[in-house]
């Protein structure tokens, strides 16, 4: 008679359970709520955090400073008011690059949604998102981007993830430095130690990827998971071969495919052609989280009704453990919808 309260009890814990506990899928949000707010601005990630994201993303460079800030792009140009604020310091190819300035330099920089320059005049990558210069934004550190995530995690009770990218670490090493382990020290210091911990580390470089699992980690005395990107077929051509994933699974706990890998783009609403990524990552115990999705106007591939479906296709048709996303909140609530 008491086993009866006992499993209710039980039942009702699971019912109110998270839907990656359900479903065990997760949505990742790419930069952040970055469909809405400026990318990697802890504003986006604070909004992706409300919107109900397994994880959030933080793509990150180095500083002349040492210092490991949360930017896309090896330079500031693209997201920054840089060109303005420190005319002069761009290298021969125009560009500025994070690497040759300090963070106390950075701070003092505006962060704003992406643009381009086009006849001198900036225009925005995506002319629906949010406006370009407006409000006040700023580009944070690793840390401070750890602090705000595990700050929410302990006010509400939620155990919300991260999900860093060691970007161009062949760039830094010929700039004399260790990304690798810079990052790896910051998620030691903030307790990211074991597997069981709520963090994917992903590169698209698969040398760095190896050092990162049989070296650095290692030495710091840490074992996280870890993503290979994959943002095509040529860079690793051994990766899509049959034994390819097993090989992989050497070095890696999950793949971070194109979604164009996953399902072919030349696929038709009735004839959807997903490949064989998918069942190869898993047969390997490989966890499959394909990038970038996106709702905005003239991003949906010919083959999908809208970005539910796009979403259906790949969750439930391809079979993907997670996803990223610019829009968070359409993949928690297709998620919770299933
Ligand atoms: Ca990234």
């Amino acid at each position: 008679m008491l086993r009866i309260p006992l499993f209710a009890g039980l039942s009702l814990m699971l019912a109110s359970a998270s839907v990656y506990a359900q479903s065990g899928k997760i949505v990742i949000a790419h930069r952040g709520a970055s469909g809405y707010l400026p990318e990697h601005t802890l504003e986006a990630k604070a909004m992706a955090y409300g919107m109900g994201a397994h994880y959030i993303e933080q793509d990150l460079v180095m500083t002349r400073d040492d210092r490991v800030i949360v930017l896309h792009d090896i330079t500031l140009d693209r997201t920054t008011d840089v060109a303005d604020r420190f005319p002069g310091r761009a290298r021969a190819d125009g560009r500025y690059y994070a690497i040759d300035f300090d963070l106390e330099e950075i701070r003092q920089l505006q962060a704003t949604e992406g643009f381009r320059l086009v006849n001198g005049e900036r225009e925005p990558g995506f002319v629906n998102r949010f406006p370009l210069e407006r409000s006040d934004f700023r580009v944070p550190t690793f840390e401070e981007e750890i602090e705000l995530i595990q700050g929410l995690n302990h006010s509400t009770g939620r155990d919300v993830g991260i999900y860093p990218e060691i970007k161009q670490p062949e760039f830094h090493r010929a700039e004399g430095k260790d990304i690798s382990s810079a990052v790896v020290d910051v998620l030691k210091n903030y307790g990211y130690t074991e597997k069981s911990d709520k963090v994917f580390l992903q590169t698209f470089s698969y040398p760095e990827l190896e050092i990162i699992n049989s070296e650095i980690m290692p030495a710091a005395g840490i074992d996280i998971r870890l993503i290979q990107l994959l943002r095509d077929t040529e860079s690793y051509p051994w990766i899509f071969e049959a034994e390819g994933m097993r090989m992989l699974a050497e070095h890696a706990d999950g793949i971070g495919p194109a979604h164009p890998l996953v399902i072919d783009p030349e696929s038709t609403p009735g004839a959807l052609h997903v490949s064989a990524l998918v069942e190869r990552a898993h047969a390997a115990g490989l966890d499959v989280h394909p990038y970038t999705f996106r709702a905005d106007p003239g991003q949906l591939p010919a083959y999908a009704e809208n970005f539910a479906d796009l979403l259906e296709q790949h969750f439930f048709t391809a079979g993907v453990d997670g996803l990223f996303t610019d829009f968070p909140d359409l993949a928690v609530q297709f998620l919770q919808s299933r």
